[in-house]
């Protein structure tokens, strides 16, 4: 994210869902970079507020903006991959693969003679 003004703004590093661990000003992008990769190392969000100064003491205004660049280093979950596996292909009795329906009819014979019938009607 580009900001105009690094120095009126509070940044924080937020454990997600929502515990900041470190709250802390910057001076410029270079510092804001570094941040970045910080958040990036340990899988944290970056958040941003604007800084208020109050009787000398410095607050971050509410609400706290997600920093979408940091976004990435968090709740990338895998998607699991789809099964390609063709139907059918495998023995029904213990479930080994097979590479034709041929195959299946042989390895019952061999494996599951007592099931051969069964599996005779079956396909
Ligand atoms: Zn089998």
């Amino acid at each position: 994210m580009e900001f105009a003004d690094y120095k009126s703004l509070v940044f924080a590093l937020v454990k997600p869902p929502a515990k900041i661990t470190q709250a802390r000003r910057l001076k410029n992008k270079a510092e804001y970079a570094a941040l970045l990769n910080e958040a990036t190392t340990k899988n944290l969000l970056v958040y941003y507020a604007e800084a208020l100064v109050k009787d000398g003491r410095e607050y971050a205004k509410q609400p706290w903006r997600l920093d979408s660049d940091s976004m990435p280093n968090v709740n990338v979950v895998e998607q699991p991959q789809e099964q390609t596996e063709p139907v059918g292909l495998k023995c029904p009795f213990c479930g080994k693969k097979m590479s034709s329906t041929s195959g299946i009819t042989l390895h019952v014979k061999s494996k599951h003679p007592d099931k051969l019938d069964e599996h005779l009607q079956i396909s």
